[in-house]
């Protein structure tokens, strides 16, 4: 079926996805599977466009699964007690010293959390050398990446955001 005119195509195509919305999920998945470029690129779009939203998504989540966020801290406890290297508060004020109080992502001030540049998750240590001050938000964000990874998230969400001249 095609339309001569693009506002009745994309119209008929809303309307075939809501009616074979199986068959609309496995041609997207075709096409994630064949485009694995473009897929990156569409869902980097996707989070910088919605970085607020899905914060937002995930704190009333969160909220209403109190045991999720339960279970959450405390494999992260546990894995921070059983990875190498400890710091102490002396090291971690002077680290927030040298950010002068800020979020080593984006500048934040306020309140600080230790960020894991490599996420205790993959095998990061609990030592100062791997830690960062982040504020609460891009520590959420950030969640199991790597401080690479999440910079160049940042990255590509600030050119994303920048307009075309
Ligand atoms: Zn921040």
């Amino acid at each position: 079926m095609a339309y001569k005119d693009p506002e009745r195509q994309r119209a008929y195509a809303r309307e075939w996805m809501k009616r074979n919305p199986e068959k609309a999920r496995e041609a997207v998945r075709r096409w994630s599977k064949t485009h694995p470029e473009q897929r990156r690129a569409a869902k980097r779009l996707y989070y910088a466009r919605h970085r607020e939203q899905h914060t937002l998504t995930m704190a009333a989540y969160h909220k209403a699964h109190p045991e999720v966020l339960r279970a959450k801290s405390s494999a992260y406890r546990a894995r921070a007690r059983a990875a190498d290297g400890r710091f102490t508060s002396a090291e971690w004020r002077a680290l927030v010293d040298i950010y002068d109080g800020r979020c080593a992502y984006r500048g934040e001030a306020g309140p600080l959390q230790v960020d894991h540049r490599i996420p205790l998750s993959r095998g990061g240590t609990n030592a100062i050398d791997n830690v960062l001050p982040a504020c609460r938000t891009c520590n959420t964000q950030k969640g199991q990446m790597t401080e690479t990874e999440f910079r160049a998230r940042l990255d590509a969400e600030r050119r994303a955001a920048t307009p075309i001249e």
